[in-house]
């Protein structure tokens, strides 16, 4: 690794954000309001809003109300639609950077190829392919779909028309009157779909574990829906509260809970008559019916997709694929299905060695995150700071989502950080260390929890679903909203270790 600080000077910034999506951005808004200004934010793409700027596909679109699906202190009574489109998510991302002051402070095109703590220096150090970055603390904001997963079929590197995965569209591919297949059939697959089926020739879908496909509450924010949420009293704060208890319902309530709270149940009757009145061919609707519970992977919301099955130029190939050609893709029993283009609609890396972490870090003696957690599962303290590693805190750590909106999650996440920072500040701490022992009451916790969790039941056995890790555990937080947002207002501050470098002086003691 280069060197650009020699141990024992200060670093660079006080504070290094990865990441420049709606969690790089939360905390940077967050480290501001705390007058923690010296942060630097390193982002490998060439803009802002994270999955929104890289997934660009015909249909892609938010799959929470929008209500829900932004910042608790931005909330704009101007979305075009309840569900608002992946262009004008993208739109609000670059508004929030400009409207707060953060562009100038973001390195773009710049990967963060490894990081290793400084145990002198009480620094960290990162490499990046522009050079080394120091910073006193470092916050992962590298969201959690950020790698294409390509799948693991044969051949798949040797088709001979176009192949395109959802997550890095070319919109200068041509679908019309072209034969396309779509391998998957999850959240993306489910907006792209009903999106080009209309223009192709022919289009078959590839599925291997259906979804459970609910109708989507959406619709346009007109003159009439956008002057009462901004004119009437209490219009906005109403639309809000009914929209985040509608998420709850919808997942981490009926999830974590399953136990006690028997929405899933529910929720499956209306996905299957939602099925017999979207589509029309009984054998169809069969393939197209999960035999797994609702909640053990993540749902679709469509009001289009199931009806797509009704075209006739829509096929739903549920046969298992054998090998992808260059003519196509071919089944089981030697079916060739001919194409002159595959869309892979088959997800990122999730739990997967390589995303967690997104790159090497290498803690206190050297010690590798990656090889902790394959050693000791994935955990961390509310899923922001582990044991070892100190001064690094994460959005999206193991245990830190709960499944409900992902800016709930940052601000909760963003908020136990800056508690963290303040103190140091306070106390002039060069050094945040969570306890092994609070670690692991925390872990400990969220295991216990397990017994009313949808995923440890049979009903999810044939779900296939990337919410387990390679351990069969499922580092989500099984909590609702209103917990995760209590505990990161009250933790105890004596579940850290602070500690002060004595010399020279901490960066930001000037202040
Ligand atoms: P995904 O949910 O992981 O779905 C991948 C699909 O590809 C699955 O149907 C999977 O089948 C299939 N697949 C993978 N490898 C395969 C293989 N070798 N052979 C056959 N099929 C294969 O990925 P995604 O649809 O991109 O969605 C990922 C997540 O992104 C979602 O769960 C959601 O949280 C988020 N998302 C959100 C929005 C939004 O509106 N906010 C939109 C899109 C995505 P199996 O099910 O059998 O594994």
């Amino acid at each position: 690794m280069r060197t650009s600080a020699a141990a024992g000077t200060a670093p660079d910034h006080e504070v290094a954000i990865v990441g420049a999506g709606f969690s790089g951005i939360g905390a940077a808004i967050a480290l501001d309001r705390a007058e923690i200004d010296d942060w630097v934010m390193i982002e490998a793409g060439d803009g802002v809003g994270g999955a929104w700027h890289w997934n660009t596909y015909p249909g892609v679109a938010v799959d929470i109300p929008s209500f829900s699906y932004q910042f608790s202190f931005a909330k704009r009574s101007d979305w075009s639609r309840i569900y608002a489109s992946g262009a004008e998510l993208k739109r609000y991302a670059e508004d929030l950077v400009d409207s707060h002051g953060l562009r100038s402070r973001i390195r773009f095109d710049t990967k963060v190829g490894g990081a290793a703590y400084d145990e002198e220096g009480h620094l960290w150090r990162l490499d990046t392919d522009r050079g080394e970055v120091t910073a006193r603390f470092v916050i992962g904001a590298t969201g959690v779909f950020s790698q294409p997963k390509l799948p693991d079929i044969p051949g798949v590197d040797e088709f001979a028309g176009t192949t395109a995965h959802t997550a890095r569209w070319d919109h200068d591919l041509e679908l019309a009157g072209k034969r396309v297949g779509v391998i998957g059939t999850g959240a993306s697959a489910v907006q792209l779909v009903p999106s080009i089926a209309p223009e192709v020739e022919k289009l078959t879908v590839f599925q291997r574990t259906p979804i459970w496909c609910l109708p989507k509450p959406d619709g346009p924010i007109d003159g009439a829906r956008r002057w009462a949420l901004e004119n009437l009293p209490g219009a906005k704060l109403a639309t809000r509260l009914a929209s985040q208890l509608y998420v709850e319902l919808t997942f981490p309530l009926p999830a974590h809970f399953n136990g006690v709270i028997p929405l899933g149940k529910q929720g499956e009757r209306v996905g299957r008559r939602f099925l017999r009145e979207e589509v029309d061919d009984p054998v169809v609707r069969d393939r197209l019916t999960p035999r797994y519970g609702l909640g053990c992977k993540r749902p679709g919301f469509s009001n289009e997709y199931l009806a797509t099955f009704n075209r006739g130029n829509v096929e739903l190939e549920t046969t298992a694929i054998e090998a992808v050609t260059a003519a196509g893709v071919s089944t089981i029993g030697d079916r060739l299905h001919e194409l002159d283009v595959l869309v892979l609609a088959t997800g990122f890396k999730v739990f997967d060695r390589g995303n967690m972490p997104p790159y090497p870090i290498k803690g206190r003696s050297g010690l590798d995150l990656e090889e902790w957690w394959d050693e000791n599962r994935f955990q961390a303290y509310e899923g922001v700071s582990v044991p070892g590693f100190p001064n690094l805190f994460a959005i999206l750590g193991p245990y830190g989502y709960n499944g409900a909106s992902y800016f709930q999650l940052i601000e909760t996440q963003v908020r136990h950080i800056c508690r963290c920072l303040r103190h140091a500040r306070k106390e002039r701490a060069t050094a945040i260390e969570v306890t092994r022992e609070a670690n692991d009451r925390y872990f400990r916790q969220m295991l216990d929890r397990r017994t009313h969790q949808i995923f440890f039941q049979d009903t999810c056995a044939d779900a296939n679903s990337y919410y387990f890790d390679r351990h069969g555990d499922v580092p989500l937080r099984p909590s609702p909203s209103v917990e995760t947002h209590w505990r990161s207002a009250r933790f105890d501050l004596d579940d850290y270790r602070f500690e002060r470098r004595l010399s020279p002086a901490p960066a930001g003691s000037h202040r």
